[in-house]
């Protein structure tokens, strides 16, 4: 039997349609939708695509979208100044600042500048903070670790004393995702290991899992024999394994052995088409939970 394909593009159709009636609703109730500024700095090519995917998902929701591009030799100064107009803004509910950055900024410094309130990346400390404590503290979730739990929930995976092993310690992936699955509460309560470049023995904890987050950044190193049978596998990797010569775009690959790591899993995630299209779709549900926040708190 082969494994059921999680696919995170018919997951992202579905709940931008949820978010879409969302957007409808606050309009209605507001006379206003959310608002999303996205700061570009610069003219890094992937950054330059990936900002452009994010306006056009925000725009297509019906959110009042401003896309700010800034100049490769913007100060750190005048960066932080123009976050500060934004945190300040009562039309702008979600601040986001493409990274990485130029070297002479640092980019903690730009992520501490962000509102907690309106950081819907999930990158800010107070953010980061708020979701290791859990419960009713939670604002907004880091997108990816996010999405990859969104997955696992819609996917029925059980995950309530179920074994998690999560490969990387990343800030942005294998660290949040542990703590959010380790949690008390729905769509966690999960044993979780993290395993990395020091652990003994990946292959024996992998196989302990019957949901397996892989997150390394290595083609194909999660092995077929190391999947538990039945086992949910979440790939996060993206790699760039060689060119299409026809069409001259990248041939990307996961961490796992797809193929034959179908044949083993219960259900499984595909790259492409698996956590990458959950990670911006996250974005989007951030900052209409943030609108909901700031429009009910207005004065
Ligand atoms: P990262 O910062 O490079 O961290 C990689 C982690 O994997 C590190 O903790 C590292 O361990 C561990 N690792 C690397 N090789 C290993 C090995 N052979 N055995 C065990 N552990 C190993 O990576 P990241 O930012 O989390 O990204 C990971 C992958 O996910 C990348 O392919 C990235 O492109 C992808 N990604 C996808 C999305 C998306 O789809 N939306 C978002 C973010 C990232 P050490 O800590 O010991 O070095």
């Amino acid at each position: 039997m082969s494994a059921e394909i999680i696919s995170g593009t018919q997951m992202r159709k579905e709940i931008l349609a949820e978010l879409e009636r969302e957007v409808v609703e606050m309009k209605e109730k507001y006379g206003k939708g959310p608002g999303l500024v996205t700061i570009l700095v610069g003219e890094n090519p992937a950054s330059i695509s990936y900002v452009t995917l994010k306006v056009k998902t925000a725009l297509n929701l019906g959110f009042h979208e401003i896309q700010d591009n800034q100049a490769e030799d913007i100060s750190e100064e005048d960066l932080l100044a123009l976050i500060e107009k934004y945190n300040n803004d009562p039309d702008i509910h979600g601040i986001l600042v493409q990274l990485p950055l130029p070297k002479h900024i640092n980019e903690d410094a730009v992520i501490t500048a962000i509102s907690p309130d309106k950081d819907v990346d999930g990158f800010h400390p107070v953010n980061l903070g708020k979701m290791v404590i859990g419960g009713d503290q939670v604002r907004y979730l880091p997108c990816t670790p996010a999405g990859i739990q969104e997955m696992i929930v819609r996917s029925g995976t059980e995950t309530s004393g179920a074994e998690v092993v999560v490969v990387g310690r990343s800030n942005i992936v294998g660290k949040p995702i542990s703590v959010m699955m380790g949690q008390k509460g729905p769509g966690a309560n999960s044993t979780v290991t993290m395993v990395h470049t020091r652990t003994q023995d990946l292959a024996s904890h992998c196989k302990r899992a019957d949901i397996l987050i892989v997150a390394a950044g290595v083609p194909g190193l999660v092995k077929p024999e190391w999947i538990k049978k039945g086992a949910t596998v979440i790939d996060v990797g993206v790699n760039r394994v060689g060119v299409n010569e026809e069409t001259g775009k990248a041939i990307l690959s996961g961490d796992v052995d797809y193929e034959e790591a179908r044949k083993v899993a219960g259900k499984i995630t595909p790259v492409p088409g698996g956590v990458g299209p959950m990670t911006i779709t996250m974005l989007m549900k951030n900052t209409v939970k943030s609108a909901w926040w700031h429009l009910g708190n207005a004065k």
